[in-house]
C-alpha cells in the first residue's frame, strides 16, 4: 500500500502546490491526498477538494481514534493526513502524493520508510517573503510566523531523499516529474 507514495514538502511559499499541479499535468497517475485541517477555508477553497475543513473537536477525536498517518499543529491550526486518504488512492491504483509541511513529512518517512521525500526549496528567503506577502492571504503577523517556521524548516532539507530548487517553475516541475517516474519504476 505504501509503495507508491511520494511526499512533496518545503516551506510555505516554496511553491510546492504549484509544482504539484505542474507534475500532475505530466503524470496523470498521481493524485494528492486531501488533508484535514482546522484552519478556516480561504476564498475559493472547496471542502473535500482542497482540504477537509473540520472543527478542532472533530480533529482531536480523529487523533484519539488513530485516524491520522501524521498530523501537526502548524501556527494555530491542526493539519493531518488521514489513513483513509492513503487507502482511497491505493484502492483506485493511484500514486499518492502528500503535499505537507516538514515535520509531518519526516514523520511519514518513519511510518513508510520506502516512500520518497522531495524538498522544494525557494531560491532565497527574500523570494519566500515576497511570495508569502504576494498571496495577500495572511495577516502581517501570520506572514512573520510563517517566515520564522520556514527558516526552521530549511534546516531539515538534508533529511530528504531529494532537493529541488523552485526558481524556474518549469525546470522544477520537470525535475520532480523525473524523480517520481524513476521512483515508480524502481517499485
Ligand atoms: P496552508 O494553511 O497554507 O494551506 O498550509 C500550511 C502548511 O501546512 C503548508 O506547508 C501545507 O503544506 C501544510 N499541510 C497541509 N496539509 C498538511 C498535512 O496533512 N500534514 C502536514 N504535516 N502539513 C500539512
Amino acid at each position: 500500500m505504501s509503495n507508491n507514495l511520494f511526499v512533496l514538502s518545503g516551506p510555505s511559499g516554496s511553491g510546492k502546490n504549484t509544482v504539484y499541479n505542474g507534475v500532475a499535468a505530466l503524470i496523470p497517475e498521481i493524485e494528492k491526498t486531501v488533508s484535514a485541517t482546522t484552519r478556516a477555508p480561504r476564498e475559493g477553497e472547496i471542502d473535500g477538494v482542497d482540504y477537509y475543513f473540520i472543527p478542532v473537536k472533530e480533529f482531536e477525536k480523529k487523533i484519539r481514534a488513530d485516524e491520522f498517518v501524521e498530523f501537526v499543529k502548524y501556527g494555530d491550526n491542526y493539519y493531518g493526513t488521514l489513513r483513509s486518504e492513503i487507502k482511497r488512492l491505493a484502492d483506485i491504483g493511484k500514486i499518492a502524493v502528500l503535499i505537507i509541511e516538514v515535520r509531518g513529512a519526516l514523520n511519514v518517512k518513519r511510518v513508510f520508510p520506502e516512500s520518497e521525500s522531495i524538498f522544494i526549496l525557494p531560491p532565497s528567503i527574500d523570494v519566500l517573503r515576497e511570495r508569502i506577502l504576494g498571496r495577500g492571504q495572511n495577516t502581517e503577523e501570520e506572514t512573520e510566523k510563517r517566515l520564522r517556521i520556514a527558516e526552521q524548516e530549511m534546516l531539515e532539507k538534508e533529511k530528504y531523499d531529494h532537493r529541488v530548487i523552485n526558481d524556474d517553475l518549469e525546470v522544477c516541475v520537470n525535475e520532480v516529474a523525473d524523480i517520481i517516474r524513476k521512483g515508480v519504476k524502481k517499485k
